[in-house]
């Protein structure tokens, strides 16, 4: 391998790169082969404070910037970005094994979206003036001040922009803690944004464990906490936040219905399927698991689909025709197998998939299970892999409430050439993402997020700004102030 992974140092603080050797190792390992490409180390207790120290410090003085120098900041950074879009593709695919052919459209290029969006609007946050005769109010939106940001491991770089870009537009300050199975790519989020002039201690990155992240939540330094995880991690973290009434953003997990009507438009709702289900391998949080078929179409939905998953490329995922990739680790790869099993066992009739792929890697065929029934463990929770499972339907009432009878609510997608059921329909979805015609878009101007467990607040959009600021409302007198006595 002729690309260096190792990072200069494990964390960057107070604008520079840190080492501590006294963390626990934690490996870097490509799963594509199985190869430890790096080493990081977790932040000690003395780590953790630097960050939240330099976060605390340079909070001051961001915020006292004006939005149109603070998004200056950010519009370079997204430039830079930009300009690395190959170098970051390259080691996002180290990092999580997706093809290159997904990390060079995907990821440096939707953080560098957040980046130059929230740096956009960074100069137009304002409050409001309300009138009361000659008396009035006006408010102040003001930033939160040290927000921890705490990452998944299938979207490192744009998971770490996501939440970094409306942060620093508002003024506040972030340290950031990846998931330590993808540790690289935040660090170079974090050394663009220093390149680009954020002052220093603006945008900390440091490692670790689920304990890091718990040690950040609680800290008296600490008014925000946004997470992207799963439903039992966001149950502690919210927790954890709330003993200190912390602000909290809870992007967390999902089993998101895909419904097809008859009447569908059959290649793109295929493709849909197919973005739904097994870009990134299946492990995308909003994906579309559980397609819903109108019984009319249903044969012809999963011949189609067959033929399709015959252009699945497998192999390297740096070779740009790749374009199918192992799973991100050997654990994730066990837990998807385990699903697979289960599927099986509990009377999924399996149309295609289902197997490992011999040789290094954590490869899984892209598995396609149809018969699949509303109590199956495979249609009821989060597998976050490449299985997708078809279940029929007969009328429009059913498959909305069958779609809907579930804990998560992060996304939900229909496919119709019926104009009114199209939005009757996605009306019905108790989720906080919907799709008309397509599937699994996440542009920065929509906002993206969950209902129900699937999560609280919103990122992306101007919504997020609601969720990195908070209302000051001031009272002027004009006049004589009366008092009762
Ligand atoms: P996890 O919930 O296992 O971990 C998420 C992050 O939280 C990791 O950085 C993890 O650290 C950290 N963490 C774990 N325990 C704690 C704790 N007690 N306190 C603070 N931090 C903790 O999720 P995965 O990394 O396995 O990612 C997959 C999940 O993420 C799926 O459920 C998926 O749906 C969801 N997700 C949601 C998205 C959304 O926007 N809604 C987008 C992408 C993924 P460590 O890894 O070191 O344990």
């Amino acid at each position: 391998m002729t690309y260096n992974t190792q990072p200069i140092a494990s964390h960057f603080i107070d604008g520079k790169y840190v080492e501590d050797k006294a963390g626990e190792p934690i490996p870097v390992i490509y799963p594509a082969t199985g190869e430890v490409i790096a080493t990081v180390y977790s932040a000690t207790p003395a780590i953790i404070d630097q960050a939240l120290a330099a976060a605390k410090r340079a909070g001051k003085e961001w915020a006292a910037m004006t939005g149109t120098q603070r998004g200056r900041v950010l519009r370079r950074a997204a430039d830079i970005m930009r300009m690395r879009n190959h170098d970051l593709s390259v080691l996002e695919t180290y990092d999580t094994g997706k093809p290159y052919q997904e990390t060079s459209v995907a990821d440096a290029t939707s953080g560098a979206d957040a980046l130059e969006y929230f740096g956009g609007l960074a100069g137009a946050i304002t409050g409001e003036h309300i009138q009361l005769g000659d008396d009035f109010v006006y408010t102040r939106r003001e930033p939160l001040g040290v927000c921890v940001g705490i990452g998944a491991w299938n979207y490192p770089t744009q998971i770490a922009s996501w939440k970094g870009a409306p942060a620093l537009a508002c003024g506040n300050t972030m340290v950031f803690k990846p998931s330590e199975t993808t540790p690289l790519c935040a660090l170079k989020v974090a050394e663009i944004l220093h390149e680009a002039g954020a002052p220093a201690g603006v945008y900390n990155v440091i490692q670790g464990y689920g304990a890091v992240g718990a040690s950040l939540i609680t800290d008296t330094r600490v008014a925000k906490v946004s997470l992207t995880g799963s439903v039992p991690t966001g149950r502690k973290v919210y927790a954890a936040a709330a003993e200190g009434i912390r602000h909290v953003t809870m992007e967390l997990g999902g089993k998101s219905p895909l419904v097809i009507f008859d009447d569908a438009n059959l290649e793109n709702a295929v493709s849909g399927a197919i973005l739904g289900n097994f870009y990134s391998s299946g492990q995308v949080c909003s994906n579309g698991t559980r397609v819903f078929v109108q019984k009319g179409i249903k044969e012809a939905f999963l011949a189609r689909l067959s033929e399709r998953l015959k252009g699945v490329k497998m192999g390297d995922p740096q070779d740009p025709d790749v374009n199918f990739g192992p799973m991100v680790s050997e654990r994730q790869r066990d837990i998807v197998e385990g699903f697979i099993a289960k599927g099986k066992a509990e009377g999924a009739r399996l149309i295609t998939g289902g197997n490992r792929v011999d040789g290094q890697g954590y490869f899984l065929e892209p598995t396609v299970f149809a018969d699949v029934t509303d109590d199956m463990t495979i249609a009821r929770e989060e597998i976050f892999g490449p299985v997708l499972s078809v279940l029929d339907f007969d009328t429009e009432e059913e498959v909305i409430a069958r779609a809907n009878e579930t804990k998560f609510g992060l996304a939900a997608g229909v496919f119709t050439s019926d104009l009114t059921r199209a939005h009757r329909v996605v009306a019905g979805f108790d989720a906080g993402t919907c799709y008309i015609n397509t599937y699994n878009l996440a542009p920065v101007e929509a906002p993206f997020g969950g209902s129900k467990q699937s999560g609280v607040g919103r990122e992306n959009s101007k919504a997020a700004i609601e969720h990195y600021t908070q209302i000051k409302g001031v009272y002027v007198a004009m006049g004589d102030v009366e008092a009762p006595f």
